[in-house]
């Protein structure tokens, strides 16, 4: 399954999206906002420094031209930096230019209407490569409407809105970088819990269904979820159980009635008046009837294995003597149906193992079965047990049609049967579950190697009763689904 993006990347990348989208309006408002400031404190110094100049006149109204002038000048130049101009109604200048710049300075050409304060007009002009403020009042003097025209550089509102946009620049930047580590680190803390309730959901299958997923103490959308889950593994568990029970009390019931179907067909088999059809059709009730008891006895078994109700009695085993045992019917089985048999023990006695000796024998006859059954006569049929490193390792070995490798994996789960012997070989499909579930239950692996049309190794690892931590005689549960467990290999 492909991976996609995670929610915690997915957050990140819409929380900084958000985030620029603030940072970059929250820059854009503030620039607007200082510059307007700038120039509005820019505007109030040009009104203040021209109120002052109307007083200056005003003053010295009663002076000689001479001094009048002089102070104007010494007024300019304390104050504007000799950037002010006092004209006449007609643009002539009413004092001489209080300094070279004055004189030289671009001052507009308009013509202001009205003679009050409300009249001040501000205009931008250049003049030596730097921008200025130009405020333009008219004022109504004693001896007529004068002019008066103040300048003052904007060059340090500038640089100020520079230095502030180069800022914005930098800081944008690395905030939205630290917010989205920030926030990643974050939103992967807060959703941790989902990683671990999710890890937990997985290990559940229909063999744990008792088991339930952690649940955070947060009181939020995750609790509620993980809640909400248990809620619902809790009904699955009950339904499963109710499908498991049916399916042992099904398979109980049924027993008693097939066995009785099974004794009257045997009964009439003997009725010497019977007549050759009937015969052929008790012959087929018998045969039929067997293959369901053993079908019933197989479901049973895996629903006990299941619901943990199967009991077995661990004890120290010898599985030499079980070899020796199952190979004398096993013998009887193979060179019935044109094989031959051999088995292979070691010249010195082997140590015990600890297990439940029916049902360990029951293991190894349903692999001798197969082995019989899934080899074309004259085939041969090996068994093999040895010790190695504190296990002992049991093969069935034939020279039958082997097993395809599109079936290998799947051979142990419960009613499969490989696509060449469903429709030749008699079967049911769950002798290599039972094989598995007994595997499991004494800690022993169980293992199928095949090349198609050479033959199958089944082997079975089974710890030695020094090495084994099954306790003794004990009732087991059921163990792990059969086919959960990866450990089919294939030759090809
Ligand atoms: P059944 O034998 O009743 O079909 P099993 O669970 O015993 O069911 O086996 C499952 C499948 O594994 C079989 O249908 C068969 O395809 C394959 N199989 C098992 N043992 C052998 C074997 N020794 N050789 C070839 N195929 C085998």
């Amino acid at each position: 399954m492909k991976a996609g993006r995670s929610i915690s990347s997915r957050l990140t990348v819409w929380f900084s999206s958000v985030y620029f989208a603030g940072l970059a309006l929250f820059g854009i408002a503030m620039w607007f906002n200082l510059e307007h400031t700038l120039n509005q404190t820019r505007a109030r110094t040009l009104e203040r420094r021209a109120d002052r100049l109307i007083e200056v006149l005003r003053k010295t109204e009663a002076d000689s031209p001479q001094q009048r002038e002089k102070k104007f000048r010494a007024f300019a130049e304390a104050t504007g930096g000799g950037l002010m101009e006092v004209f006449q109604s007609d643009r002539s200048r009413a004092l001489p230019s209080p300094s070279q710049d004055a004189e030289n300075f671009p001052w507009p050409e308009s013509v202001l209407a009205g003679h009050d304060k409300d009249s001040d007009t501000y205009t931008e002009a250049t003049f030596a490569g730097q921008s200025y403020l130009v405020l333009e009042r008219s004022w109504l003097s004693s001896s007529g409407p004068l002019i008066l025209s103040v300048a003052a550089p904007l060059e340090g509102n500038l640089t100020l809105l520079r230095t502030f946009r180069a800022g914005m620049l930098w800081t944008v930047p690395a905030l939205l970088a630290l917010s989205a580590i920030g926030g990643y680190f974050l939103s992967r803390q807060a959703l941790k819990p989902v990683d671990q309730i999710t890890a937990a959901a997985r290990s559940i299958s229909v063999m744990n269904l008792s088991e339930r997923l952690p649940v955070p103490a947060t009181n939020d959308e995750l609790q509620r979820l993980s809640e909400t889950c248990n809620a619902m593994l809790a009904r699955l568990d009950f339904a499963v159980a109710e499908i498991k029970r049916f399916t042992a009390d099904a398979s109980h019931e049924l027993r008693t009635p097939l066995s009785v179907i099974r004794t009257l067909a045997e009964l009439a088999l003997r009725n010497p008046g019977a007549d050759g059809d009937s015969l052929r059709a008790f012959a087929e009730i018998v045969d039929e009837s067997g293959r369901t008891s053993r079908l019933l006895e197989e479901m049973l078994l895996l629903a006990r294995a299941d619901d943990g109700t199967a009991h077995l009695s661990f004890e120290p085993v010898d599985l030499a003597e079980i070899v020796r045992v199952v190979a004398a019917k096993a013998r009887l089985l193979a060179e019935g149906n044109g094989h031959t048999f051999n088995i292979s023990l070691p010249a010195a006695e082997l140590p015990l193992v600890r297990g439940d000796y029916s049902t360990l024998r029951r293991l190894l006859w349903i692999l001798v079965d197969n082995a019989v059954k899934y080899t074309t006569p004259p085939g041969s049929i090996h068994i093999v047990l040895n010790e190695f490193d504190g296990m002992l390792i049991l093969e069935v070995r034939d020279t039958g049609i082997g097993i395809r490798p599109s079936d290998l994996p799947h051979i142990f789960k419960r009613f499969y049967r490989g696509e060449r012997s469903s429709n030749r070989v008699d079967g049911s499909g769950l002798g290599l579950a039972i094989a598995r579930w007994i595997a499991d239950t004494h800690q022993a692996d169980l293992t199928a190697e095949s090349q198609e049309h050479a033959g199958t190794t089944f082997r079975i690892s089974i710890p030695t009763l020094q090495h084994s931590s099954q306790p003794l005689l004990t009732t087991t549960r059921s163990f792990g689904p059969p086919d959960r467990r990866p450990v089919s290999t294939c030759e090809t």
